[in-house]
């Protein structure tokens, strides 16, 4: 296996369940990749701050059977897109989709005109089972919505699920997210905000099982050519794997590198003012200046002490450099939510977090040739590059591998 990020976990947990005897091999001192722990002065930070949903359910269900405690891990609530002010949608706690009906109807700062639009908007998705022409933008299929809804409510869920503005986005992704989440079964739209570092999430506990299983876990260990004696699961990003494939499948290669990635910064602050805020993630207006489109309160979501007054703001589809965005983070946590006495802790950016999730996008399979099979977030699949994609895709994988070398049980 190479490459310990979520993908690679899940694939090495699913491999081991399936008989194989795993070894992974990771390049980075750490394992989880692109949704890791940081440690900064002390204070144990993410390389960015991340939101899952209910409708992660192979996320959820893979943490669950690795012994970890939802409740310790996330804090759950109904989907919330509240600024400070209030405006904006707020899911009450019931089924679908009368969730959706109830949210829409009290949504503050709406007026009947827009609420009727997302309603007739979302009946028409509905009829049309949530397809849509293959090349089609997230903006196309939104015709029936007002300015307001676009901005309060389809903007920020593009940028956070697809990262990249809804005119460049991919509607046929965005609408099965949005499906899985908006309209499918109990609890799909919860937000499930991290309680700590995400490598209290997945990492360390897929490590500890998997060293419990007899798997030999090996960091610092970056892999350049790949063993032809044993089957290869490449979990590592979509620029390395394609590197590491160029000779041995070169088309699958090639489209592995074609994919183009947006960034994404998370600029934490500490502040000593007490934050009042109505829940311990907000969503940030839109405007000129704003880049930030969320922000958490880090000493709410853990409730200890020593994260009282930290923030984090989340820069999603970020174009500017690392100081422009802080500044112009600083400035929202100023105007947006009124904090005076601000001081910057750090700005982590991953220029490559995610592939550009654009309409018709071509994106590699699992079989990359005879005996090595690929996963990750990137790899040809239903959901975008999220957790669960990566998660799914792991297991994809490590099952289609089993599936080939049933009896053989190295990888
Ligand atoms: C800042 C940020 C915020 C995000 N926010 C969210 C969010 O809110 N919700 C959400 O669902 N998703 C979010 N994502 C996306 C999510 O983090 C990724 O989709 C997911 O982590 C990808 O996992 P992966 O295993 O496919 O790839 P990676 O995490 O990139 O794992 C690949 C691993 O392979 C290793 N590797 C690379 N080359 C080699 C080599 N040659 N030899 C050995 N090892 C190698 C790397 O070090 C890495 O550990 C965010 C991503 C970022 C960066």
């Amino acid at each position: 296996m190479v490459g310990g990020g979520w993908a690679g976990l899940a694939a090495a947990v699913r491999a081991s369940q399936l008989g194989f005897r795993v070894r992974l091999l990771e390049a980075a001192p750490q394992l989880g990749g692109r949704a890791r722990r940081v440690v900064h002065q002390g204070l144990a930070l993410d390389n960015g701050q991340h939101i899952l949903i209910g409708a992660y359910r192979q996320t959820l269900d893979l943490l669950h059977s690795l012994g970890l405690d939802e409740a310790h891990a996330f804090h759950r609530t109904p989907l919330n897109l509240q600024s400070l002010d209030g405006a904006g949608l707020r899911l009450p706690d019931l089924p679908s989709p009368w969730h959706l009906l109830a949210g829409v109807a009290m949504a503050k700062g709406w007026s009947w005109r827009d609420k009727l639009a997302l309603v007739r908007q979302s009946l028409a998705w509905q009829r049309a089972g949530f397809a849509c022409a293959p090349l089609a933008s997230v903006a196309q299929v939104c015709t029936l919505l007002t300015p307001r809804v676009m901005q309060d409510l389809i903007e920020p869920l593009c940028v956070s699920a697809l990262n990249i503005d809804s005119t460049e986005a991919s509607a046929e992704v965005f609408l099965r997210v949005l499906s899985d989440a908006l309209f499918a079964g109990a609890g799909s739209s919860d937000l499930l905000l991290p309680r700590h570092d995400l490598g209290q999430l997945l990492p360390d506990a897929a490590e500890r099982w998997l060293l419990a299983q007899g798997a030999d876990i090996v960091t610092h260990h970056l892999v350049s050519t790949l063993p032809s004696d044993t089957p290869v699961l490449l979990a590592c990003p979509a620029w390395q794997a394609a590197e590491l494939t160029h000779r041995l499948a070169p088309a699958w290669s090639a489209q592995a590198s074609a994919l183009a990635h947006t960034a994404i910064a998370t600029v934490y602050l500490h502040t000593p003012e007490p934050l009042i805020w109505p829940s311990p993630m907000l969503a940030l207006p839109t405007g000129p200046g704003a880049v930030a489109q969320f922000a958490f309160d880090k000493g709410r979501l853990s409730g200890q002490a020593q994260w009282r007054g930290v923030l984090a703001m989340v820069v999603s589809h970020c174009s500017l450099n690392r100081d422009d965005t802080t500044q112009a983070a600083l400035w929202q946590a100023h105007a947006q939510l009124g904090l005076k006495q601000l001081t910057h802790l750090t700005t982590v950016v991953e220029k490559r977090a995610t592939f550009a999730c654009t309409p018709g996008l071509v994106r590699p399979g699992t079989v990359v040739a005879e005996g090595v099979w690929a996963c990750g977030d990137y790899v040809a699949g239903p959901y975008p590059a999220t957790l669960e994609g990566a998660v799914r895709s792991g297991i994809q994988a490590a099952e289609s591998m089993a599936g080939q070398h049933m009896g053989e049980n190295t990888a």
